[in-house]
């Protein structure tokens, strides 16, 4: 899109959403916020928070950065689990990013053998980052770390599609394990719950685009026993009647959506 456009696009539409928007909604919080969860996701534009389903006003602390990692935002991220309060961090991933695809291109080209491991590579290995500036290199290198933990697993996937999911689910792994080193007092003392995702819109892990997969909860990362504490932390619901229709359909989600890509 031209600039004239993206310009004009600026003034129109903020004016179009000061119009349809009640005012109390903003005279209500202008001088406080209280959100329950702190997002940490990437800054990829595919990635936004109308994603989770509901009006993210007030509720969600978002910060964002290229691969959505800890280290590069720790104070914003501790503003808002220290100061605010939030009882939820989501570390939330995605399946195609671009941020993950620069640290496995830097890994695969240390070896030939690597190169081999995964149907992926073979796309991956042509792409051409020999212009990408000093400042974008050293903000996404540090993720070859999770990444060269997850290379290994590749060969027993020999998927496309599923080969980058798994190594965007290993930096989630990473960035989780990360936050508990910080953060990990509070989850023992029950005030915060870290929660790792990926938003696949691609359909790695099903057909169904656009989910939100949760493949981790306070490090705990085995299908099995993550799909149980999935099932305890909704039974902490007080009025939930586990006979109702509504509690069957959250534990069938439970079933397809807290998962992960096995290696
Ligand atoms: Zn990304």
């Amino acid at each position: 899109m031209e600039v004239g456009n993206i310009f004009r696009h600026l003034l129109v539409h903020n004016e179009a959403f000061v119009k349809k928007t009640d005012e109390t909604k903003f005279l209500a919080y202008a001088t406080h916020q209280n959100p329950y969860i702190t997002l940490l996701t990437c800054a990829d534009s595919r990635v936004q928070g109308e994603i989770l389903g509901i009006d993210i006003f007030n509720k969600v602390f978002i910060i964002r950065n290229a691969g959505n990692q800890v280290a590069i935002n720790r104070g914003s991220i501790e503003y808002s689990i220290l100061v605010l309060n939030t009882p939820v961090m989501l570390v939330l991933g995605h399946t195609d990013c671009g941020a993950v695809k620069f640290a496995t291109h830097a890994c695969i080209t240390q070896s030939e053998e690597i190169v081999n491991l995964a149907k992926s590579f073979d796309k991956l290995i042509k792409t051409d980052y020999s212009k990408i500036s000093h400042e974008v290199k050293s903000e996404m290198l540090p993720l070859t770390i999770p990444i060269e933990r997850g290379i290994p697993q590749l060969e027993k996937i020999r998927n496309e599609k599923k080969e980058l999911a798994y190594l965007s689910q290993i930096n989630v792994d990473y960035q989780v394990e990360k936050a508990l080193k910080y953060y990990g007092n509070r989850v023992k003392e029950n005030k915060l719950t870290i929660i790792g995702g990926i938003y696949d819109f691609v359909g790695a892990y099903s057909k169904e685009l656009g989910r939100i997969l949760i493949t981790n909860i306070n490090g705990v990362f085995n299908t099995g026993e993550l799909q149980e504490m999935a099932r305890k932390i909704i039974k902490r619901i007080p009025s939930y009647n586990e006979s109702s229709e509504g509690y069957k359909l959250v534990c069938q989600l439970i079933e397809e959506k807290v998962t992960r890509i096995e290696s």
